[in-house]
C-alpha cells in the first residue's frame, strides 16, 4: 500500500517488511535510527514493547498504551498510533458512533486503539475478552463501560461489534456464535487475511451490515502516509493496492 502510495504522488522512497525477533526490537530500532530510516511502521507483537525504546511519544499513543507508527523528527524517533482512526474511520462509513452501544471482542493492542477511538466518537462500550480479567483491565484503564468473557455477547445489547481478537486470523473460527449477532447490527472484523471471515459470513447471514479489516488497515495506513510525508494519502491507490495482495475469503 504504501509503495503504491508513493509511486502515485512521484515520491522517492521505498518501504520493506522486516521480520524482527521480540529479542532483538531494541538493536533494530537502534539500527534503523543510525541508517537515518524516515518512518517506521510497527506490526505485532512490538506495539507495546516499542514504547520505551523511543524518543517521544505522542498523547493519543500514550493513552492508547500501543505505537503502530514511528516518525523521524530530526534526530528522534516520535512514536503515534493511527490504528484508533483507521478503525473510527472505517465504521464513520457507515454509520454516526455518537450514542452507539458498542461492544469489543478483545483486550489485546488492536482492542486498545478500537476501544479508546469508540470512547473518542462518544459510543457506549463493553470490551469482551477470552481473559476476562485483561478485558476488566482495559475497561478500567481506558475508562469503557462494562466488561466480561466472550459468553456474555449472549446477553449483550448491542449496534455495533468490533471483533479484535486473532479469532478467524487465517482460520475459519469465529469470537463468538452467529445467533448473539442482531439483524440491526453493524459488524466489523479487525482481522483481514482472510478478507471475508466466519464471523463477517455469519453476520451477513443475520442480515447485519459488515466491514472487513481491509478498511482498517487501508484507513490506519492512509493516516501514516499523512503523518510521514504531510500530504493526504491516495486512498483509493492503497486500497487497489491491498486487493492485488489479499486472499480472498
Ligand atoms: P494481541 O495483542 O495478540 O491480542 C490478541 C487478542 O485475541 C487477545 O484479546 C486474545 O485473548 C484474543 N484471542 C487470541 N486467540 C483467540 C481465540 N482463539 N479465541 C478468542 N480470542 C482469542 O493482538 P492484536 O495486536 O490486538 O491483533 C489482534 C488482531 O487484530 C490480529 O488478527 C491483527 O491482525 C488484527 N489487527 C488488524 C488491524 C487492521 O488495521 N485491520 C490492526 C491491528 C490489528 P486473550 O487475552 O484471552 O489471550
Amino acid at each position: 500500500m504504501h509503495r503504491a502510495a508513493y509511486a502515485a504522488l512521484g515520491i522517492d522512497a521505498v518501504y520493506l517488511a522486516f521480520d524482527v525477533p521480540p529479542d532483538r526490537l531494541r538493536d533494530a530500532v537502534r539500527g534503523a535510527h543510525a541508517l537515518g530510516a524516515r518512518q517506521l511502521s510497527v506490526s505485532l507483537p512490538h506495539k507495546e514493547a516499542v514504547i520505551p525504546l523511543l524518543d517521544d511519544v505522542d498523547e493519543t499513543a500514550r493513552r492508547i498504551g500501543a505505537v503502530n507508527t514511528i516518525v523521524r523528527d530530526g534526530d528522534r524517533f516520535v512514536g503515534h498510533n493511527t490504528d484508533w482512526l483507521g478503525a473510527v474511520q472505517a465504521l464513520e462509513r457507515e454509520r454516526g458512533l455518537a450514542g452507539a452501544r458498542a461492544v469489543v471482542l478483545g483486550a489485546g493492542g488492536a482492542a486498545r486503539g478500537v476501544v479508546f477511538g469508540l470512547l473518542q466518537r462518544g459510543a457506549h462500550v463493553t470490551v469482551l475478552n477470552r481473559t476476562p480479567a485483561r478485558a476488566a483491565t482495559l475497561a478500567r484503564e481506558l475508562g469503557a463501560h462494562g466488561s466480561g468473557d466472550l459468553g456474555a455477547i449472549g446477553k449483550a445489547r448491542f449496534d455495533v461489534l468490533v471483533n479484535t481478537t486473532s479469532a478467524g486470523l487465517r482460520s475459519d473460527e469465529s469470537p463468538v456464535p452467529a445467533a448473539a449477532i442482531p439483524a440491526d447490527a453493524l459488524v466489523m472484523d479487525a482481522v483481514y487475511e482472510p478478507e471475508r471471515t466466519r464471523l463477517l459470513r455469519d453476520a451477513e447471514a443475520c442480515g447485519a451490515r459488515t466491514i472487513g479489516g481491509k478498511w482498517m488497515l487501508v484507513l490506519q495506513a492512509a493516516e501514516q502516509f499523512r503523518l510521514w510525508t504531510g500530504r493526504e494519502a491516495p486512498v483509493d491507490v492503497m486500497a487497489t493496492a491491498f486487493d492485488r495482495v489479499s486472499p480472498r475469503g
